[in-house]
């Protein structure tokens, strides 16, 4: 089989399980280009374009490619360099003092071998935050589709915001597909928000927030060793001791003036969200755009925050996706390990839920629920094929693969393939 695959043709497979509708036995997807023209069983697909090249993918589920929500593929090269710490602000001393060895060549090394290894997993999606979006330039055509996200922090320069925002712009607009991450409210200004609030309606928006303990007794408390350490290195502190992490996010009555409401009305992707109180939870429901939440279970568990709430976030109308976040906290940029993870911590979730929040809801939070997450006519074709076996529960076997995936197509062109051409 050619690297690039036929341009049009059949892929069949004992399961195509499109996540519209209920997986198709002894299925079939017909493609054309980078598009899927056509879903259903295979005697039909097969019967509507005859004469056409046939993949037969054998005891295999076809599913939609993985779209990891969270990531920074800067860090690859950090993957079990920095031990469990006693505390979330050590971990932040840690990768500033691991950071500080890298220079840009390495960051380029390690962002393509971070995309390399998300494909061997199945992930044909990434929303990748990057520190250095200078560098998105020198690296030619990821091999997966990527949502570059210009990750930005000013607390060391809270002067020079507007220009770090119109230069990040100017550099991640080199992607096609691009957007804004202030980092943290304990890193960017509230006018660092604003400015990516501004960038234009296209421009997708993430930040971190309510992810550690730290966070929040340095927000409410004004205290913890958060609070001592950003004191230390001169962030303004004046909008600590009012309001939760989540509270400042959206606006609530109590934050500070220099903080208040600078997160709406857009709709943000909001990674962690792991320390909630239960005045939180009020606002999250009276909040009328819900923003997306990217949960990243195994860098979860390195840290070991508070339990995720992802059953009670979701019945207020957030939507959840899963990221692996970067190898700094996290072993793998497999996705299939953190739908493993998910599964453990939450036991009595179903693994089709588990899924979705790879594919359907991970399709939505980057706008591309017409084009991505499903296996649908119009959408793309970025599709994976995994081992499955008769008689088992589909769902719960693709929830619990282990191992890397050995089929693989994105933009219409496989991958690699060890099956049979016919
Ligand atoms: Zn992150």
């Amino acid at each position: 089989m050619p690297e690039n695959g036929e341009r049009r043709m059949i892929i069949r497979a004992r399961v195509v399980a499109s996540m519209d509708g209920a997986p198709i036995e002894n299925g079939a997807v017909a493609i054309s280009g980078d598009r899927v023209v056509d879903v259903g069983k295979f005697p039909e697909v097969s019967a509507r374009y005859p004469g056409q090249a046939i993949i037969d993918l054998g005891e295999r589920v076809l599913l939609p490619g993985l779209i990891n929500a969270h990531c920074h593929l800067d860090y690859t090269c950090l993957r079990g360099k920095i031990p469990r710490q006693k505390s979330f602000t050590d971990w932040v001393r840690a990768i500033n003092t691991e950071k500080a060895k890298l220079s840009p060549q390495d960051y380029v090394a390690s962002i393509n071998e971070g995309f390399a290894e998300a494909k061997r997993f199945g992930t044909t999606t990434i929303a990748n935050l990057t520190a250095f979006p200078e560098l998105i330039r020198q690296l030619h055509g990821p091999p997966i589709r990527t949502w570059w996200f210009a990750e930005l922090i000013d607390v060391r320069s809270p002067n020079g915001t507007n220009e770090l925002v119109d230069s990040a712009i100017e550099s991640v607009k080199f992607a096609q597909n691009y957007g804004l991450a202030p980092h943290a409210l304990f890193t960017a200004s509230k006018n660092l928000y604003v400015r990516c609030e501004e960038a234009g309606k296209d421009v997708l928006l993430t930040t971190h927030l309510a992810e550690s303990r730290e966070e929040m007794e340095m927000f409410r408390d004004a205290s913890g060793p958060l609070y001592e350490f950003m004191e230390s290195i001169g962030r303004d502190m004046g909008d600590c001791g009012h309001e939760t992490p989540l509270g400042l996010f959206v606006g609530a009555p109590n934050a500070s003036p220099a903080r208040t409401g600078h997160a709406l009305p857009k709709c943000w992707i909001v990674a962690h969200l792991n320390e909630l109180t239960e005045s939180d939870f009020e606002l999250l429901e009276k909040m009328r755009t819900k923003f997306h939440v990217a949960h990243s279970p195994r860098s979860h568990d390195y840290f070991g925050h508070s339990p995720f709430q992802s059953e009670r976030l979701r019945r207020l109308g957030f939507n959840i996706c899963l990221g692996t976040d970067s190898l700094a906290s996290n072993d793998s940029l497999s996705l299939f390990a953190d739908m493993r993870a998910f599964q453990r911590s939450e036991p009595e979730s179903s693994p089709e839920k588990i899924f979705k929040m790879v594919t359907v809801n991970a399709a939505l939070a980057l706008g591309q629920q017409n084009t991505l997450g499903r296996i649908r006519p119009g959408f793309r074709d970025d599709l994976i094929a995994i081992p499955c076996r008769e008689g088992r529960d589909l769902f719960g076997e693709i929830a619990a693969f282990d191992g890397e995936v050995d089929w693989i197509m994105i933009n219409g062109r496989t991958q690699s393939i060890q099956s049979t051409c016919r």
